[in-house]
């Protein structure tokens, strides 16, 4: 049995919804049907999500909501008539997002999860009703009633371990349900959203609570490319990569799926599979917890700009007593969190995202590190990219960092870092973000063309 979750961009129009039904109609095992708020149908248009923000924030500010209420409902009426369809389920929905302006705004944390959650709560009342009208043993179901029991985080809800056990017990389904993402409720009964873009942290939690065999991702794009498309023109998609492997491509900067959305899928090994809703013949992209390595020890190439990196070097470092542990003090009751921490014997450099300093506390920083550490050197350097080469073929593989050394080498790319984890999936090169196209270029023809 399979969890298939479409994105906002497969559920904007009639059309679309076409290619979903069929995708959902030519496997009866596809049983649980996770939606997004309808997307954008071309770039200059609004997300549903995004018109209900706007909604939220004339509702608070006292200002007139017809014209935005009147835009919300006609997106959802403009699918209906394209689709040619019965329309009885516009009422529903013209209510529910009338109804949201008469909530209370005073001492409402929930509010603006209400009206957040509303896009993708009518969407899947409306997609549900359409797969009946086309003949499909298909109802909407609520979260409330799956049993997707999140914290009281506005915005930012986690889901609760007792879910599970409530959400399995519809395993065994005959009907297709039609869940809205994005959200769920607390125990006392509260709307509750994960943060944006979370459609998909639904999908691979009802993946996990009905232990499905799959959970199928649809989105607008063939897969996981091998590295950004801004970058390698038409770049090759990854068939297959591993949790690990994704979760370091995710952190310098691909993002495919929503960063959350793999764990409770993780933690229950289902394989998640990354499809194109327009394209759906093309076997896409499976995530899995382990994958044969056949030849190409690299999957994936990723990069991620806005890093500072700050170096300390020490006459006999190594030998005194506390050197980090105070390092990492300093760090902490600035309350900056840094992400790598190469060092040498001597000498040891924190890098961290340039975010997280502003002027005054660079400058607190560095005095509290020249004063507390007494360094022979102490310097600052901003403008980094990280630059990761990924994959879990590295292990049985000698030279990849030859090979990836040597390429960037031949394009005059200087490395200011060189970081290789102990778990060998990926190996991690500072260097100037001005350099960052250059270095992908290098490295994706070193590893995708030759
Ligand atoms: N509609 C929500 C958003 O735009 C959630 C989602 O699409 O996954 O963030």
């Amino acid at each position: 049995m399979k969890v298939i979750k479409f994105g906002g961009s497969s559920l904007a129009s009639a059309t679309q919804l076409e290619k979903v039904l069929q995708i959902v109609k030519e496997d009866v095992s596809r049983k649980f049907v996770v939606v997004s708020a309808p997307g954008k149908r071309s770039s200059e248009d609004i997300k549903v999500t995004d018109l209900l923000i706007a909604y939220y924030n004339a509702y608070l500010n006292n200002e007139n909501t017809t014209e935005l209420i009147k835009k919300i409902v006609d997106r959802y009426e403009a699918i209906l008539d394209e689709l040619g369809i019965n329309k009885d389920v516009l009422n529903d929905i013209q209510q529910a997002i009338q109804q949201l302006a008469t909530l209370p705004k005073e001492d409402n944390p929930h509010l603006l999860d209400a009206f957040l959650a509303s896009g993708e709560d009518n969407n899947a009342k409306l997609v549900a009703s359409f797969f009946q009208q086309r003949g499909l043993n298909a109802r909407y179901k609520n979260p409330l009633d799956l049993g997707i029991i999140v914290s009281d985080e506005p915005g930012n809800a986690r889901i609760l371990p007792s879910s599970a056990s409530k959400i399995n017990q519809f395993k065994a389904t005959e009907e297709i349900l039609v869940i809205p993402g994005f959200f769920g409720f607390t125990e006392a009964g509260e709307i509750c959203t994960f943060s944006r873009g979370g459609s998909d942290i639904t999908g691979s939690i009802v993946a996990a609570g009905v232990e499905a065999d799959i959970y199928e991702n649809f989105t607008d794009v063939d897969g996981i490319f091998v590295a950004h498309p801004g970058i390698i023109q038409e770049p090759k998609t990854i068939k297959e990569l591993t949790y690990r492997e994704m979760r370091e491509l995710a952190y310098a900067g691909f993002a495919v799926l929503h960063d959350e959305a793999l764990m409770p899928a993780y933690r229950a090994s289902i394989p998640v599979v990354i499809k194109n809703t327009n394209n759906p013949n093309h076997p896409g992209t499976l995530i899995t917890t382990s994958r044969t390595i056949e030849h190409d020890p690299v999957v994936g190439i990723a990069s991620d700009q806005g890093f500072a990196s700050i170096y300390i070097s020490k006459y006999l470092m190594n030998r005194e007593l506390g050197f980090g542990r105070r390092l990492l003090q300093i760090l902490e009751e600035l309350g900056l969190s840094y992400e790598h921490m190469p060092s040498g014997i001597d000498d040891i450099s924190i890098i961290l995202r340039e975010r997280q300093l502003t002027i005054d506390i660079e400058e607190e920083l560095m005095q509290r590190l020249e004063h507390e550490l007494e360094p022979d050197e102490l310097r600052i350097t901003h403008g980094l990219s990280m630059l990761m080469v990924v994959g879990e073929g590295m292990r049985q593989r000698i030279g990849v960092m030859a090979d990836s050394t040597s390429a960037l080498a031949l394009n005059k790319i200087n490395l200011e870092m060189i970081n290789q984890g102990s778990s060998e999936v990926s190996i991690m090169f500072g260097i100037r973000e001005d350099q960052e196209k250059k270095a992908i270029q290098a490295l994706y023809q070193t590893f995708f063309e030759e």
